[in-house]
């Protein structure tokens, strides 16, 4: 025998006993969106590098450590790592700046970091997120935060809580990153490897440090103060508190997270993430923001834009396991013709159906249909002669006999 071949480690099959989550999960995110007026697009999964390098930062760990790039005819092309990017080379692309605005958009599909894989963190993963491009006012926040909050809710994820924050504008952030560099510039030397690089190209990302000397360090009184002290201007200012006013109104728990930033300049203003408590401990689910510089960074027209995105597999490991759907009939018979024709006529008004395709016992087929359908369509000799059919209700054990061109109608579950 040869070696048998094995999934690429990180990777996953989403086998036929999940994949009812899965559909649950894309509908419920289907209706939700368009019930907020988004539309699905679907952009490649393999985009130019550059597209990465410009739209997802070149001092960010995705971009520097976790991309899977390849050349192909002197291109250096890369395996999408997150989909807003691509969703603005699109909205760029296609002149979407025409359409009034908002410009509303949602996706789903696979992404992928090269990353050490770990519980719930794999190489080729699923995320599913909108984003909206046209609109600067806070009601667009606001309508954001709500649908990822419906969205969560619908799928049966309670226990929501939001934060959120506001990183300012690149002219009121500039005076912050220079205080924050200045009061952490004593420490430097005892930073970790990560936050020495930060320091320089990516200053606020040196606040979400997991290494615990640096926290350590971030956690010192005077390094609070300035962490905490309030640097918006008037016009970042009143987008914030409108916010908040929006969610107060709209009864949206939230609590004011300053710790929570985004760490490259077309990033603005309103910044959130929402945790679930279900199944006990604490989970991040959606993370989101402002991007008000991205489209122009990426070659557009000045496009304010904000959006979220969400991890398909963290969603699903939140939710309570479905029980696999059953077919609605099975067809008991001896003879396949009479099966087959009968089975076709259903499968024409919606009926799930399936037929013995092995020439199996009477007494097999039985046994198969109680493990996989919801009734039991028996086709004897008596019932072809008599155009009947035998239905027999696979959870109640009860069996009626009825004419065979109506059958379905009894059928319902
Ligand atoms: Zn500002
Ligand atoms: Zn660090």
């Amino acid at each position: 025998m040869t070696n048998m071949i094995k999934v690429l480690k990180g990777t996953k099959d989403i086998l036929p006993q999940d994949i009812e989550m899965w559909h649950f999960v894309e509908e419920n995110a289907q209706n939700i969106f368009s019930s907020y007026g988004f539309k699905e697009i679907r952009t490649p999964i393999i985009e130019t590098t550059d597209l990465f390098s410009r739209g997802v930062g070149d001092t960010t760990d995705i971009v520097n450590k976790e991309m899977y790039t390849f050349e192909k005819s002197d291109r250096s092309i890369t395996l999408r790592p997150e989909n807003t990017a691509g969703v603005v080379r699109s909205y760029i692309e296609n002149g979407m700046h025409r359409l009034s605005a908002p410009v509303k958009l949602w996706y789903k599909g696979p992404m992928f970091r090269y990353e050490r894989p770990q519980a719930g963190r794999q190489r080729q993963f699923n995320q599913i997120g909108v984003e909206m491009f046209g609109i600067d006012k806070p009601a667009a926040d606001a309508e954001i935060i709500l649908t990822a909050v419906n969205f969560l809710k619908s799928i049966g994820l309670n226990n929501l809580e939001v934060e959120i924050n506001s990183i300012g504008c690149p002219k009121c952030r500039t005076e912050y990153k220079e205080k924050l560099k200045n009061i952490i510039k004593p420490y430097l030397n005892e930073l970790c490897e990560d936050c020495q690089a930060r320091y320089e190209k990516n200053p606020l990302r040196l606040l979400d440090c997991k290494v615990s000397e640096c926290q350590n360090i971030y956690a010192k009184k005077e390094i609070q103060e300035v962490i905490l002290s309030d640097f918006l201007c008037k016009d970042c200012c009143e987008h914030y508190s409108e916010l908040k006013n929006f969610l107060n109104k709209l009864n949206i728990k939230y609590s004011e997270n300053k710790l929570l930033v985004r760490g490259l300049d077309y990033y603005t203003r309103t910044v959130f993430e929402i945790k679930s408590n279900n199944l006990g401990s604490q989970n991040a689910v959606c993370g989101g923001g402002r991007y008000d510089g991205l489209v122009e960074q990426l070659g557009g027209e000045h496009t304010p834009a904000i959006g979220f995105a969400m991890g398909m597999e963290r969603l699903i490991s939140l939710l309570p396991q479905q029980e696999t759907k059953k077919l609605d009939a099975f067809i008991v018979s001896n003879s396949s013709l009479d099966a087959f024709l009968l089975a076709e006529e259903l499968r024409k008004k919606g009926i799930s159906v399936e037929i013995d395709l092995a020439n199996k016992k009477f007494t097999k087929q039985l046994e198969k249909a109680s493990k996989i359908a919801k009734f039991a369509l028996i086709l004897g000799e008596d019932e072809i002669l008599n155009e009947k059919v035998s239905i027999k209700n696979l959870f109640t054990g009860e069996q009626i006999s009825v004419d065979k061109k109506n059958c379905y109608n009894y059928l319902g579950s």
